[in-house]
């Protein structure tokens, strides 16, 4: 089904010197050398960015079955590999690029290409929704729009296409040229010019020029003459193209005579060639509506009658934007993603379960609903799913709807099917899942929420959600930071410092950090409970759980003489050698660690021990966050550099190094040794001053009630707040015990309901407290925001006299954790 190429054929493409062996028919291209479903049609393109290099991987590929691989110029290639083809190039993306650039020609139907600061990815599912079955159609997964995400996307392109569509999407200068030439639109849409992503331009007038280029050879150009600068950046770039103007203005080309917004809809009059129309749109807020008015413009554009909106607008529905993983019932775990419901899309989410399932014989179930995918028989797609669930083993599928259910021989798994998505609740209960990873995907008409709320695990409504993204942003930021070479130790101690355990180590070890760090030894045995493989240092390790570590494979940090001689006596009882340890060096701190005057009696006991390894060696910075420590830190640094030399001369061998930490890697990078240490910053918190980080935690709940009370009434315990005016106060469910600190009662402390800050008033309980929201117009249910990105952490912290790290970690087991992939 998947159209395929034959490698010589592509190497034509990537006009690149090649090497073929065995020429093979190709259909997927793959840059993510984690998730291969089909070895052998694939051609791995090594990518060297940043934070991997892809070359890494081709020898543990060509053992899955990869044969064609792209390989930088410089890479020396292994002739064991027998049979396997290669274009070789001078730069791996760049000839990506330029290859499916060149396939790009083959296709001569309608491209439409999106771009803009927000909304791209909407208004692209909301095209696709319109489109619905009319037409055979292709559109970029999920939001890929980087550099490699757009040739990923245009790939898909294939013979029996009649329209795509695709997002283009870029953070700095130059970039949208190379990945203009890849998608090459026919039909240009720009959605709006807002100042996300504005640190690398030097204003809105340069990002949105830069962001134009995509429209070089477009026939026309999409737009709202209601967003500021677009119609005269578009005019001067471009003063004799062809537009699409929609707007209230009187010449737009598609004009707004009329909008009424009722309770849940709103009504659009439009006008478009001279004739009129009414639309319905199933939402009231004005960022779905200027969304909807750019996917309508493009079908009325692509000759789409206004009769065929009428009905199609009414059945638009939201875009799920986020996969959420949570707890479920029975120690299960649920991954549930409504994002679209392609098999693309299937085959990333099932990965992302796969990532947070790791142990070996975790039963893995998918609860699926029919996808809906033009331009493919039921039966090729249900067989097509049936394969992808077999690469990927998955145990069980549970199907809904009438197409998996009328194709249900074709699945060769233990399967149940169902008609609905009621007749599927009719028939489980909490019995049918024990201990298994579950995902729940299903298109949005089959309301699979019902299904995820029945599985979750109850808490209450208090909920901490971290968003996974931007904690794998704040990592590969500190990467960026660090030479290639230098390792990643990355701090998941105290629940990951509040925020998870194995679902954030899981994260981490997809991500190819060299190391995690934990306080305790159980710390480390949960994770490795949970499947996690990598090497994890234990920082205050117990005598008492020294065998337990050696069963985990969990290498101690050893801080003196006491503790080094009591970990030997076990190493010794059980016959072990060579046991990977890692010396601290006190260097400031006057905590754990040898300290310097112990050196050279430590070299002696090291030189002669088998039972251990030295397998890294380190110490910990007291002030790397202050200006005013910086000379000691200076110190610190120096000492331990000589102590580390010396150490190593003495073993005869070396070892990592390693002493910074968040602060330090910021401030002091030229001393990053082999390794650092970072913790606090990959949940969002850096340093005054430096780049801002991305928030990762927010501390959620909700208002459970709201009530009017009379000036000179008092609210909660102790009678303390004693009210001004007549007042609307709310309660809110989270209190000490959830770990709102208490000191924030009485007016310190702060909660965002609505974009707007309500006082918590009175006395905080340990189960809930109060906010006054006298005049900002909130309701029973609304959200109420803790910290979060409109709150930040750190100003909490502020008002506490305390640091952010105490917060986070204050943070109750009870409050319930979701995890998110945007
Ligand atoms: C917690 C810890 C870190 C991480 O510190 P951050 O300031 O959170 O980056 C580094 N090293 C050691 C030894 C630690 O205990």
């Amino acid at each position: 089904m998947m159209q395929s190429y034959l490698f010589s054929r592509i190497s034509e493409w990537a006009m690149a010197k090649t090497i073929i062996n065995n020429d093979l028919e190709i259909s997927y291209i793959i840059t993510d050398s984690r998730s291969v479903s089909y070895p052998e049609k694939s051609l791995f393109i090594a990518i060297t960015g940043g934070n991997h290099n892809g070359h890494d991987y081709i020898s543990s590929l060509y053992q899955q079955g990869v044969r064609c691989f792209m390989v930088d110029e410089h890479y020396a290639i292994d002739e064991k590999l027998a049979d396997a083809n290669y274009i070789i190039a001078d730069n791996t993306l760049e000839c990506f690029q330029r290859l499916v650039a060149e396939k790009r020609h083959l296709y001569h139907c309608p491209v439409i290409g999106v771009t803009g600061s927000n909304g791209k990815t909407i208004v692209k599912e909301w095209i696709s929704q319109l489109i619905g079955n009319s037409k055979v159609l292709v559109r970029s997964p999920k939001s890929y729009n980087s550099q490699i995400g757009v040739p990923l996307s245009v790939w898909q392109l294939n013979k029996n296409t009649e329209v795509a569509v695709f997002e283009a999407g870029i953070s700095q200068m130059g970039e949208m040229e190379r990945i203009a030439s890849v998608i090459e639109p026919t039909i240009g849409l720009i959605t709006n010019i807002g100042a996300a992503h504005q640190e690398n331009f030097a204003s809105r007038k340069e990002k949105l020029n830069e962001k134009l280029k995509l429209f070089a050879n477009s026939e026309i150009i999409v737009f709202s003459t209601e967003v500021p600068f677009v119609e005269e950046g578009i005019s001067k770039m471009y003063p004799h193209k062809n537009v699409l103007r929609w707007g209230t203005n009187l010449n737009n080309e598609l004009q707004i005579v009329k909008k009424v917004v009722a309770s849940s809809s709103s009504q659009v009059e439009l006008k478009w060639n001279n004739k009129t129309c009414s639309l319905e749109l199933p939402f009231i807020d004005e960022v779905s509506f200027e969304n909807a008015m750019h996917a309508i413009a493009v079908l009325l554009y692509l000759g789409y009658d206004l009769k065929y909106m009428e009905s199609a607008v009414k059945k638009l529905v939201p875009v799920a934007m986020r996969m959420e993983l949570k707890e479920g019932v029975n120690n299960c775990i649920l991954v549930n993603d409504s994002y679209n419901s392609d098999i693309s899309s299937l085959g990333l989410s099932l990965d992302f379960l796969i990532q947070q399932s790791r142990k070996s014989n975790t039963v893995r179930t998918l609860i699926l609903s029919d996808i809906y995918q033009s331009g493919i028989e039921s039966e090729v797609l249900c067989r097509q799913i049936n394969d992808l669930l077999k690469k990927k083993g998955i145990s069980r599928l549970i199907g809904v709807g009438e197409v998996l259910k009328n194709n249900a021989q074709l699945f060769d798994l233990e399967a149940s099917f169902y008609n609905t998505t009621a007749e599927l609740l009719d028939s489980i209960s909490h019995n049918t899942f024990k201990n298994e990873a579950i995902l729940i995907k299903g298109s949005r008409n089959f309301e699979f929420e019902q299904v995820s709320d029945f599985l979750e695990k109850k808490h209450h409504q208090t909920r901490l959600e971290i968003n996974l993204n931007a904690l794998v942003d704040n990592l590969n930021y500190f990467r960026s930071k660090l030479k290639d070479t230098t390792k990643i130790l990355a701090m998941v101690k105290a629940f990951s410092y509040g925020s998870g355990s194995f679902e954030i180590a899981n994260v981490l070890q997809h991500q190819k950090v060299d190391y995690l760090g934990v306080a305790f030894a159980d710390e480390g045995i949960e994770l490795r409970k949970s499947g996690v493989s990598l090497p994890i240092i234990v920082m205050n390790p117990e005598v008492k759980s020294f065998p337990a570590m050696i069963e985990h494979q969990l290498e101690p940090e050893i801080y003196s003489f006491k503790v080094l001689n009591q970990f030997i006596d076990v190493l010794r009882n059980e016959g072990l050698t060579q046991y990977p340890v890692h010396i601290k060096v006190d260097t400031g701190m006057n905590r754990l660690g040898f300290m310097t005057s112990e050196i050279d009696q430590l070299k002696e006991v090291l030189r002669d021990l088998n039972e251990i390894r030295v397998r890294s060696v380190f110490s910990h910075l007291v002030g790397s966050d202050e200006v005013q420590f910086d000379d000691f830190t200076k110190t610190q640094i120096n000492t331990f550099d000589r102590v580390t030399q010396e150490l190593k001369e003495a073993l005869g061998y070396s070892f990592i190094r390693h002493i910074l930490n968040t602060a330090g890697i910021l401030r002091f990078t030229e001393s990053q040794f082999d390794m650092v240490r970072v913790g606090i910053g990959m949940y969002g918190i850096g340093v005054e001053g430096h780049k801002k980080l991305k928030n990762v935690t927010s501390f959620k709940s909700y208002i459970s009630q709201i009530r009017e009370v009379k000036a000179h009434e008092t609210i909660g315990y102790g009678r303390r707040g004693e009210l001004a005016y007549d007042s609307d106060i709310a309660v809110v469910p989270v209190g000490y015990a959830d770990g709102l600190n208490r000191k924030l009662g009485n007016g310190v402390g702060k909660m965002m309901v609505n974009n707007q800050l309500a006082p918590i008033i009175g006395n905080i309980c340990m189960d809930m407290c109060m906010i006054d929201v006298t005049g900002l117009n909130a309701k029973e249910g609304d959200e109420v925001q803790i910290f979060g990105p409109a709150q930040p952490v750190s100003d909490l912290a502020k008002a506490l006299g305390t640091i952010p790290y105490e917060i986070f970690t204050s943070i109750s087991r009870r409050v319930k954790r979701i995890y998110y992939y945007e």
